[in-house]
């Protein structure tokens, strides 16, 4: 597959220019390191991934809006408002009863900032990228997602241009649901493909 060009993970510099500059920061009192971290959560796990989660919502609940994301993922992510750098050539793969997809950037860390964020640290680590091409199963199941045997997994390796979201499939019992309440069960993982939306059981009231 080609592999060239526009990869995401910065050359060392600018990394280690950023790392003084919030040493820097840090000792003159002006940044709470704590608040840094606070920060990369926020675009890890919190801002980064709540657009991906409408994507997903919306195409569950509007068969035409599925059929559209399917065919030109940039183009109907962009209706929602999601464009940009790391965005530019989208494409959304979908979860079904025999298919599983999940994605990974084997070289660096590619990854559609525009719909998930920044990537987290597991999925930019040398681990993960070379052993879910290789033994796809046991690594999901480490990650905690028993991939049943009938279902084939399929593992996309990002390329320098195009950038993958993965469709998961809309769990049962959320037929009355609300679109807002279906993107709050979409996690940034069931995204890209190392876990899947679960419906919470509700906890029995306590008697005692
Ligand atoms: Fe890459």
């Amino acid at each position: 597959m080609k592999h060239k060009g526009s990869h995401t993970e910065p050359p060392a510099e600018p990394a280690l220019r950023i790392k003084a500059l919030e040493s820097l920061l840090v000792e003159k009192g002006i940044i709470d390191p704590g608040a840094v971290d606070e920060l990369i959560d926020l675009f890890e796990s919190r801002i980064g991934p709540r657009n991906g989660a409408k994507v997903v919502a919306h195409a569950w609940v509007d068969p035409l809006y599925k059929r559209r994301l399917l065919q030109n993922g940039t183009g109907a992510i962009a209706e929602l408002g999601f464009t940009g750098l790391q965005g530019e050539d989208m494409v959304v793969l979908e979860n079904t009863p025999q298919i599983h997809n999940v994605v990974v950037c084997t070289l660096c860390s590619c990854y559609p900032w525009p719909t998930l964020g920044l990537p987290p640290s597991w999925y930019r680590a040398a681990p993960y990228r070379s052993r879910i091409v290789i033994e796809p199963r046991k690594v999901l199941a480490e990650l905690g997602l028993e991939v049943p045997p009938h279902v084939e997994v399929r593992v996309w390796d990002s390329n320098a241009e195009i950038r993958y979201l993965v469709l998961p499939m809309r769990p049962e019992g959320t037929e009355s649901w609300s679109e807002e309440r279906l993107a709050a069960i979409v996690s940034r993982d069931s995204m890209v493909g190392t876990a899947v939306p679960r419906v919470e059981a509700r906890a029995e009231p306590q008697t005692r």
